[in-house]
């Protein structure tokens, strides 16, 4: 059975387009691309990172893996392009989370869907809105938008372009 599964990519490290790039391409060969949102610009996050901005951008994507299996999966892509896990909440390459898994609740030592910090971060919410802003988050019982529109994080986003 297929489960529509929502994944937040995001880096800050290197070039971070080319980042977001080589992970979708790595999702692409394991599960079905469905859609993507714009790529988002947001200040650090957590008071943890050095190395400035980061991009992030919203993957849907179908599968028939289980959740556990699909972390594995997505962990793998991480380290294949380069992460290094120093610092909780650090520069990074490439993060790949796990937002939702279909309508699926998970509350495990290595495994928590939807994504514990999902509702928080405006940089998760603003591209999750864009491509799925009727989605029904399963616990809090409330759509993307509205999740957006009570969110107070601080941080700024805005819709990233490309450099030429
Ligand atoms: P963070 O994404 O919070 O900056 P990491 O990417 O280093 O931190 O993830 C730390 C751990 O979070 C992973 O080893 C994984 O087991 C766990 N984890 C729990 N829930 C999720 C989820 N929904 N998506 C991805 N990882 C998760
Ligand atoms: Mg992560």
């Amino acid at each position: 059975m297929q489960t529509e599964v929502v994944l937040a990519i995001g880096g800050n490290k290197g070039d971070r387009a080319d980042f977001l790039q080589k992970a979708m391409d790595a999702l692409s060969r394991q599960a079905t691309l469905v859609g993507y949102s714009q790529i988002y610009e947001t200040e650090a996050w957590g008071g943890v990172a050095t190395s400035g901005n980061f991009l992030n951008q919203v993957v849907l994507i179908h599968t028939e893996m289980d959740p556990l299996v699909l972390l594995e999966v997505i962990q793998g892509i991480e380290e294949q392009l380069g992460r290094t896990r120093e610092q909780h909440w650090g520069d990074r390459t490439i993060d790949i989370d796990i937002l939702y898994f279909g309508d699926q609740v998970w509350d495990t030592p290595s495994l928590t869907i939807p994504h514990p910090y999902l509702a928080q971060r405006g940089f998760v919410l603003q591209p999750l809105a864009e491509i799925l802003p009727k989605k029904i988050h399963p616990v809090l019982g409330k759509t993307s938008l509205e999740l957006l529109a009570e969110c107070t994080d601080q941080g700024q986003v805005s819709v990233w372009k490309q450099e030429r």
